[in-house]
């Protein structure tokens, strides 16, 4: 490879005034890091997602940008999630340049230090790396075996994810080209990467703990996140509905055959309490099903509408400008 390649940092920021000024100066002195050992251009850039903060974390990244070059920032225009966010900085990223992208949360649990290991491995010859928790200490017992549990359920049910990998990995150019014409709204990014293809790597690193600030995923939007991915990449819920329901079928099917011989046979009683429960357990796994049913039904409305996946409002370096047609 002749010219170094130039790497944008992409981190999401979501309500971070408390870590920003913390981890930011840890950015940037590992991309002057990495450019001083020749790894990367000197032409790299951190370039800081705001997802429609409410605090004063855009105007930090403003500051930052004014500060020095290497600092960049987009805004959304308004909170569209973790996932929307990395999008909207990787394309960002494929739009201005970059050879290559790393995201990070902006929090500093996920060890920056793997970033040299990431950049020897996609010059190595990987298009995507893959970081990947050694250690899950820092979490909690709970947080633990919920993740885990996460991913071993993605797993199952037919979403191929790396196991322990959230979203801090590094992607190249070449990889978002292709990525870019995935057009769907449903965007699950740890699911969709591996499916793109290329060559790929991994490196561990050490979860550490957030540095201030609190954590934006409580258990109710990781289960909405497993659940989005599992239904926007895998049909095995469906069959497995499916499959549900044919054993059901046989079941009742034998339990007719029972019931009218017990009748010939004069041996019947009145079982109030049995149809009852029957009752009741069928309404129920039938509720079940057709509430996964419409959960891809939502999924297929929401693609048909292809909304834009976000938006970006302002950009540090050039202010939203409107642009006439015609
Ligand atoms: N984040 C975001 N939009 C959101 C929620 C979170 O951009 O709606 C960002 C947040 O600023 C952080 C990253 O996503 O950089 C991960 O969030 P967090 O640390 O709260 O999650 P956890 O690490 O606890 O799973
Ligand atoms: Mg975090």
């Amino acid at each position: 490879m002749t010219a170094k390649p130039i790497l944008w940092i992409v981190i999401p920021c979501y309500n971070e005034q408390e870590v920003l000024p913390i981890t930011a100066p840890q950015f940037l002195q590992k991309v002057q890091d990495l450019a001083a050992a020749g790894l990367v251009s000197g032409k790299s850039r951190i370039c800081f997602v705001n997802d429609g903060s409410r605090d004063a974390t855009w105007q930090l990244i403003c500051q930052f940008a004014r500060q020095d070059e290497h600092y960049i920032g987009i805004s959304q225009s308004r909170n569209r999630g973790h996932q929307a966010a990395v999008l909207a900085g990787l394309m960002e990223a494929r739009d201005n340049g970059a050879d290559v992208t790393i995201s990070i949360d902006c929090d500093g649990q996920d060890d920056i230090n793997a970033m040299d290991e990431m950049v020897r491995k996609y010059l190595a010859g990987a298009e995507v790396v893959y970081g990947v928790r050694s250690r899950r200490d820092t979490d909690t017992f709970f947080k633990r075996f919920t993740a885990e549990g996460f991913y071993h359920l993605m797993n199952l049910l037919g979403a191929d994810i790396v196991f322990n990998h959230a979203d801090y990995r590094l992607i190249s150019s070449r990889v978002l080209d292709s990525f870019a014409s995935y057009h769907e709204v449903n965007i699950f990014l740890r699911g969709m990467v591996p499916l793109v293809g290329f060559a790929s790597d991994t490196v561990s690193y050490e979860r550490h703990e957030r540095l201030a600030g609190e954590s934006h995923y409580p258990l109710s939007k990781m289960l909405a996140l497993a659940f989005d991915g599992i239904t926007s990449l895998s049909n095995k819920p469906i069959r497995l509905i499916t499959g549900i329901g044919m054993l059901f079928s046989i079941l009742s099917f034998i339990g007719v055959v029972w019931a009218v011989i017990g009748a010939l046979m004069g041996s019947t009683v009145a079982g109030w309490a049995s149809t009852v429960c029957i009752v009741c357990l069928m309404g129920g796994i039938q509720l079940v099903c057709l509430g996964v049913i419409g959960e891809y039904i939502g999924k297929i409305y929401m693609e048909t509408k292809a909304r834009p996946r976000y938006i970006i409002s302002e950009r540090t370096w050039a202010p939203y400008e409107r642009k006439y047609h015609g």
